[in-house]
């Protein structure tokens, strides 16, 4: 076991108005305590995060916005900013889901620009990368997961580095009920880290936090947070049910 601190972290995607987000929030905060080995963070929709902050307040669950542009301000309609978001709250920002690549035209240079702007705003980003399933027929998986962290990070520092959170997210497990073998994730978890350790360091390697996603709920995250180098899961379809979402936040170590 290592002494990295789980981090179990809920995607809402768009899901929930703002009553039933916070309701939700609600319900989830009764459920949970503070634990020493692991930490909890949700990412509702943008038009809920002011309000959702709010019932958070005291709480152990952090909060994170699903997407932000990299300007801070300006004629950009419909996007929104890094000071925008710390304004509503949010200490975590997932960048780079796997939902915005395909269907929102996000590249590796955008996220790039994305996590280079968290960084300078202290916002920590979760930085999604995985592959499809095309792909892994084909035997890709570790070129694609070179190439999205290699220009997912350039022009990065160690220094700059060291709140960087890696979500692995295969697409093919993605809200299909598909998730990776415990001997898949585990060997993208440790290649993942190989290619952190020979970019920036075995420090940083060893420290960085490595998500799972793909199809996470109660009855498999005590296999996946078995494995040595999954370190957390991002959560979709099962962070949605306070009750679900508390028993994988509760998983048995
Ligand atoms: C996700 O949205 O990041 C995700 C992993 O979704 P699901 O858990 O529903 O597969």
């Amino acid at each position: 076991m290592s002494d990295r601190k789980a981090l179990i972290a809920g995607n809402w995607k768009m899901y929930k108005t703002c009553a039933e987000a916070v309701d939700e929030a609600k319900a989830l905060v009764d459920l949970v305590q503070p634990m020493d080995d692991r930490e909890i963070m949700i990412a509702p929709t943008y038009t809920a995060l002011a309000q959702v902050s709010e019932v958070l307040k005291g709480s152990p669950v952090a909060l994170g916005a699903q997407n932000m542009f990299w300007e801070n301000e300006g004629a950009f309609t419909g996007e929104i900013s890094a000071p925008m978001l710390i304004s509503a709250g949010c200490s975590h920002v997932i960048i780079g889901h796997s939902e915005r690549r395909q269907y929102f035209g996000e590249t590796d240079d955008t996220v790039n620009k994305k996590i280079v702007t968290a960084f300078n705003h202290d916002l920590i980003p979760v930085f999604c990368i995985g592959e499809s399933e095309q792909e892994r027929d084909l035997n890709q998986t570790f070129s694609i997961l070179d190439k999205q962290v290699t220009k997912g990070l350039s022009n990065l520092s160690s220094k700059d580095l060291e709140t960087l959170i890696i979500a692995y997210e295969p697409i093919w497990a993605i809200g299909t009920g598909k998730t990776a073998t415990t001997e898949q994730a585990q060997e993208a978890h440790r290649f993942i880290r190989s290619l952190i350790d020979k970019a920036f360091g075995s420090e940083l390697a060893q420290s960085m936090r490595i998500l799972y996603g793909g199809s996470v709920k109660p009855d498999n995250i005590d296999e996946l947070m078995a494995m040595p180098d999954v370190d957390g899961a991002l959560v979709g379809g099962a962070s949605l049910k306070a009750d679900s979402f508390s028993n994988i936040i509760k998983y048995n170590r």
